[in-house]
This record gives C-alpha cells, sequence and structure tokens, in this order.
C-alpha cells in the first residue's frame, strides 16, 4: 500500500508522505504507537525497532515527511527546537568556530552565550549585511553559521545564496533556522544550505498544542553524528507528538497561504494608522530587504513587528484592550498572538544588546492567525484608541 510519491507537489506531499494506509488494517489515519519497546524475534533480530529513544514509527513517518518538504534526504524529530539546536551544536568538535545571526530566537542567543561559549568559540554579526557577512567569514573562517531568516522579532532577510557561497569557499557548514517560513514559502536546502532547522512547535505544527523540533539535512556523515546524539542524549520526539505534527502539517500549504492573506491586509492597515510609528513585514515595499525576500522566498509569512507612537505605558494599555489577540510568546498557530519582545521573547537579551540591534521597548511582535481579518483590524482599531 506504499504511494508513488516522486512527481507530487508540495500539498501533495504534505498530505501524502509518511502516511501511507496501514498495513494491517488500512486505516487511512496511521496509529500512534505508543511503545517505548519492540520485540524480538531472537536476540538482536529485530523488526527494525529496538526502543523508542532510537526509533519509533510513528516519529519515522514524520521525519520522511519533513525530509520530503525540504527537499532533504533525512530528518531527525527532536523533543523541541532548542533540542535540535543542541544536538547540532554537539555535533561539532569542541573548540568549533561558529559564527551566528546577532537578532536570533532569544532562546538561540541564550544557549550559545550560556551553555556552549564554554565549548565552541561564538561571534555574532549581522547576517543581512551580506557584504559584512561574506568578509566576516573570510577572515573568521568558521565551522558552522547559523543564520536565521527572517529573524525574530525585526524580520530581517538574510540572503542564503550569497551566504552560502561564502561558506562553501570555507569549507563551513551553513544551517538554517526555517520556522518562520516553512518549507511551504522556503526551502534554504535549495538555495545551498547544508542544514535546517526547525520548531516544530510553531507554523509547522501550527496549532499551538505540540512542542518539537528537527534537523533536516542531506549530508549524511552529518546527519549519522546527529542520529547518534539524539540517541545517546535522549531529546527524541514523542510518539503523540509526532502524530500531531504530521497532522498538523497536512494543512500547512492552506494556513500558510491564509496567514499571509490576513498579514498583508493587517500591515497596510497599521502602516495607514496615524498611531503606528512602522510596520515591518517582509511583504512591505518598505522592507529594507524586500528584494531579497522576494527572491528566495514564495511568499511573506504571518509574523510581524509593529512600533507604536507611545511609551512602555501605552502599549500596555493597547495590549490590554485587545480581545482577540491573546497575549502570549510563540507563533505560528492558527489563533492571533500578541507579545513585547523586550519584557518577553528577548527578556534573556541584556537591555544594552537588545537595544543596540533595534529591539526598542515600544515594539510589538504579531503572530497573525487565521481568523476572519476584519475581526482582527476591528479588534486593533478598538485598541488603537486606547493609546
Ligand atoms: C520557537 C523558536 C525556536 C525554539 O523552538 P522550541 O520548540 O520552542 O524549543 C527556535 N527558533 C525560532 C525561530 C523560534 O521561533
Amino acid at each position: 500500500m506504499k504511494k508513488k510519491t516522486n512527481n507530487i507537489n508540495f500539498n501533495t506531499k504534505s498530505i501524502h508522505i509518511g502516511s501511507d494506509p496501514d498495513k494491517i488494517n488500512g486505516a487511512i489515519s496511521p496509529a500512534i504507537y505508543a511503545t517505548s519497546t519492540y520485540i524480538q524475534k531472537a536476540p538482536a533480530d529485530h523488526y527494525g525497532y529496538e526502543y523508542t529513544r532510537t526509533h519509533n514509527p510513528t516519529r519515522t513517518r514524520l521525519e520522511e515527511c519533513l525530509a520530503a518538504l525540504e527537499s532533504a534526504k533525512f530528518c531527525a524529530a527532536t523533543s523541541s527546537g532548542m533540542a535540535a539546536l543542541s544536538l547540532v551544536l554537539h555535533n561539532l568538535p569542541h573548540g568549533s568556530k561558529i559564527l551566528c545571526g546577532d537578532d536570533v530566537y532569544g532562546g538561540t542567543y541564550r544557549q550559545l552565550t550560556t551553555i556552549f561559549n564554554e565549548i565552541h568559540n561564538i561571534g555574532f554579526i549581522d547576517t543581512s549585511d551580506t557584504k559584512k557577512t561574506k568578509k566576516k567569514i573570510e577572515e573568521f573562517k568558521p565551522d558552522l553559521v547559523w543564520i536565521e531568516t527572517p529573524t525574530n522579532p525585526l524580520l530581517k532577510i538574510s540572503d542564503i545564496k550569497e551566504i552560502s557561497a561564502s561558506t562553501k569557499k570555507v569549507k563551513a557548514l551553513l544551517a538554517v533556522d526555517n520556522t518562520f517560513m516553512t518549507p511551504y514559502f522556503q526551502r534554504p536546502l535549495e538555495l545551498g544550505a547544508d542544514i535546517v532547522i526547525h520548531s516544530l512547535t510553531k507554523y509547522l505544527n501550527g496549532h499551538s498544542d505540540a512542542l518539537g523540533g528537527a534537523i533536516i539535512s542531506s549530508n549524511k556523515k552529518f546527519m549519522e553524528g546527529i542520529r547518534y546524539l539524539q540517541n545517546s542524549m535522549g531529546p527524541s520526539l514523542s510518539p503523540f507528538e509526532s502524530f500531531l505534527i504530521l497532522r498538523g502539517i497536512k494543512t500547512l500549504g492552506v494556513r500558510m497561504e491564509k496567514h499571509q492573506e490576513n498579514s498583508i491586509k493587517i500591515a497596510k492597515y497599521l502602516e495607514s494608522h496615524q498611531k503606528v510609528e512602522n510596520v515591518i513585514y517582509p511583504g512591505l515595499k518598505t522592507h529594507p530587504q524586500f528584494k531579497v525576500a522576494k527572491k528566495q522566498m514564495s511568499g511573506f509569512g504571518g509574523m510581524m513587528s509593529v512600533n507604536l507612537k507611545t511609551n512602555i505605558a501605552g502599549a500596555k494599555r493597547f495590549i490590554k484592550a485587545l480581545n482577540l489577540f491573546s497575549l502570549a510568546e510563540s507563533l505560528g498557530g492558527v489563533e492571533s498572538l500578541i507579545e513585547q519582545p523586550a519584557t518577553m521573547t528577548h527578556a534573556s537579551v541584556p537591555k544594552k544588546i537588545r537595544e543596540s540591534i533595534g529591539i526598542k521597548d515600544g515594539l510589538i511582535r504579531i503572530s497573525v492567525g487565521i481568523e476572519n481579518v476584519e475581526d482582527l483590524t476591528q479588534d486593533f482599531d478598538n485598541a488603537l484608541k486606547k493609546i
């Protein structure tokens, strides 16, 4: 009952890869293999699975699907996005040189600067500045370059193709955190990157009810190392979370289209509002890297940041007056969320560094959901009056 999947398009892959019907009873929705271990026919003669930390059939299905969506050969699904980062960093020899974007996810910054700084040699740079980044790569000769594009929360875009040309020259690996765009809008491996990392917690799952991460690559040797570490250190994704995320992925395409459609309308609405200083959204012509965004992404996603013409107190009143936008960290779910990076997601980044990279106290980050867009703009309309 294995489906033929060689010549199918993205939305078909997201529904069919990893979702072959059950071989025994034909169930169209595969079982959740809630098992820790597997019987063996004779000692060391097993059915392909020995222990769930190492492998699990439900997780295998998700990994096959994710690898296909990112045009890769291999995928390892981890218990969170941060677990994926830690496996990638442990998979490098001690003392490796790592060059990282300076506007990455707060947790990524924290892991690099308070845990892996003891093990590796870590530098930061604004990777949306291509020229500066290429020069730095040639001088620093890193072993790994880690970029997030677009970044969080300033939506800065880095040119994957240009940066990969430089990493290839110095034989460095290029890892791209593709959480914001998902493979639906951006496929970094096709642009020259070596490794893609995801927080599956966000758009890929899409329903704010599971935590997960993934490391995706066609580099066999690198992924063998990842498998070894995953088995040895233990951050493997559970069967139930694997099932939920695989289920979420089936609607990835339609969700991403709707996130984008709503975002464009909201960005335009906010941009023209007198209480708004500026809107940062990759799909606006005013975005500093709009050209690069158009070149490497097939859409602009559902994340935006807004600078309100107000102080901390006014921003607080605005957030409090919202009805449909929930105040919460995280992003990428069907429901709209709002947060204040300076006091929430990026609180672990020191204030001085935060401000130097442009995260002001009045900056608001929005994860636009897939609700009715008129309801969402109405909600903003009411709340903006409270500033
Ligand atoms: C949330 C997030 C992470 C971390 O993922 P978790 O699943 O929360 O561990 C990493 N990168 C980006 C861009 C994120 O948004």
